[in-house]
């Protein structure tokens, strides 16, 4: 068994962190590979190192002093080099960093220091080999992770060391320079290693214990999802659950390894699996396995009586392409199509969409509503239960929930619902109580 670790920025924001990190992974030796983050917050109040370094960047980019910043980072990292009992003389890497630093010092290479630092302090502690990323995680000339160079590079540090860690977040330009990747990278850079070394499982750790069925904010305490596949887990991150981003996902996905979702302040939690099929349902009996939702969307209804074919349609779908509205859903009926699309999508261009609407399809009528949320009930279940969308329209509607209009994807995977924004939250908090609470 091999299993690749990924340590988010609040699980080694601190010594404390540290040692939990440490627990955790020496307690299996199938953990052999660890991609760190770099040192987040360790309490609402404090700040991430990444951020501290882009704002040090902008202190050089417009020749401010940013020394009280950097003084703050090396403190950091002195901090939790001494209170671990560590050997690494990060003061000197650290000063001569700050001695090289210039207008010219490239924002890639200053940040990329916060998962360097972090890593090379984790590696000693766990008693495994640093392996940089700029030696194992390539770009290619148009940006893209060159996979074959970076697997290739991965695997044979893997091979001679036995145990590394990773730095996450960045890696190497054709043209040698650093290079980051969006924020919150190293999830990435962990999936990247876990395809790389083909792991039986890639472990996320952070700071809960798995993917919730809905949001916290709305949903007091909601269940955390105990399986879930990758097409679930699309759809919930498409209707706005906070989840990994799909990018994360595609290297271990494409490779069918499982990705379990971890809290390294609860490790005896199992969190969240995510994999590609669920062979056996056998965990509880819910129909639906998560619940999502985005606000303000704008419902553009086209009446035409005796629409024959889709030539309405397609004009209409061409007009809101021409002003790059991209169309979430569409529902018809008889004499009627009706178009869902972000209200920021359409901007300021609403009213001319809809002067070369009624020019170009000639329509009876059109009609726009706004302010609508979209709720997506998603779940695996629902394919094969006759009547689930039947008791989610009950459960609304004895709440004197308006269904503004409905769509279900063709897989049956996901059930939404368009309702007033107003009433929003209330639909997530009646869903979740009637079907996954
Ligand atoms: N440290 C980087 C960030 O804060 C990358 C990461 O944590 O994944 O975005």
């Amino acid at each position: 068994m091999l299993k690749v670790c990924k340590f988010g920025g609040s699980s080694v924001a601190g010594a404390d962190q540290f040692k939990k990190v440490r627990d955790i992974v020496l307690s299996d030796p199938d953990r052999r590979v660890v991609v760190s983050s770099a040192a987040g917050k360790r309490s609402p109040r404090d700040h991430k190192l990444t951020d501290l370094l882009y704002l040090c960047h902008a202190h050089l980019t417009y020749g401010v002093p940013g020394d009280e910043i950097l003084a703050t980072i090396r403190e950091r990292f002195v901090e939790i080099r001494d209170e671990l009992g560590l050997r690494y003389r990060i003061e000197d890497e650290f000063d001569a960093l700050c001695a090289g630093l210039n207008r010219d010092t490239s924002v890639d290479e200053l940040v990329s220091r916060g998962e360097y630092f972090t890593s090379k302090l984790l590696a000693e502690y766990l008693g495994f080999t640093f392996v940089d990323a700029v030696d194992c995680v390539f770009f290619t000339f148009d940006g893209q992770f060159d996979r074959e160079k970076s697997d290739a590079a991965i695997a044979a540090a893997l091979d001679k060391y036995e145990r590394i860690v990773i730095p996450g977040f960045y890696g190497r330009s054709p043209t040698g320079k650093i290079k980051v990747m969006a924020r919150g990278g190293s999830d990435i850079s962990g999936a990247l290693a876990a395809a790389a070394v083909n792991a039986d499982v890639y472990e996320n750790w952070t700071d809960v214990s798995g993917i919730l069925m809905a949001d916290p904010k709305i949903v007091a305490d909601p269940r955390p999802i105990p399986k879930i596949t990758f097409a679930e887990l699309r759809e919930l991150a498409f209707m706005g659950a906070s989840v990994l981003h799909e990018d994360s996902i595609l290297p271990v996905k494409e490779k069918g390894i499982p990705l379990n979702i971890r809290n390294t302040n609860c490790p005896e939690d199992p969190g969240t699996m995510i994999v590609e099929n669920v062979a056996e349902e056998i965990e509880h009996d819910r129909p639906i396995t998560g619940i999502a939702g985005r606000r303000n969307f704008t419902i553009i209804t086209v009446m035409k009586r005796n629409i024959t074919g889709t030539q309405v349609l397609r004009d209409a779908l061409e007009i809101l392409d021409r002003y790059h509205a991209a169309v979430e859903h569409i529902t018809m009926g008889l004499d009627t199509f009706a178009l869902v699309i972000a209200t920021a999508a359409l901007e300021s261009n609403l009213y001319d969409v809809i002067a070369d609407i009624q020019k170009v399809c000639q329509p009876d009528s059109v009609d726009i509503q706004d302010g609508i949320a979209l709720v997506a009930a998603v779940g695996r279940k629902m394919t094969s239960r006759p009547g689930t969308s039947g008791r989610l329209f009950q459960a609304l509607g004895q709440q004197g929930l308006n269904i503004r209009t409905i769509a279900q994807g063709a897989d049956e995977l996901s059930i939404i619902l368009g309702v007033a924004n107003s009433d929003f939250e209330k639909a997530i908090r009646v869903l979740y109580d009637g079907f996954a609470g």
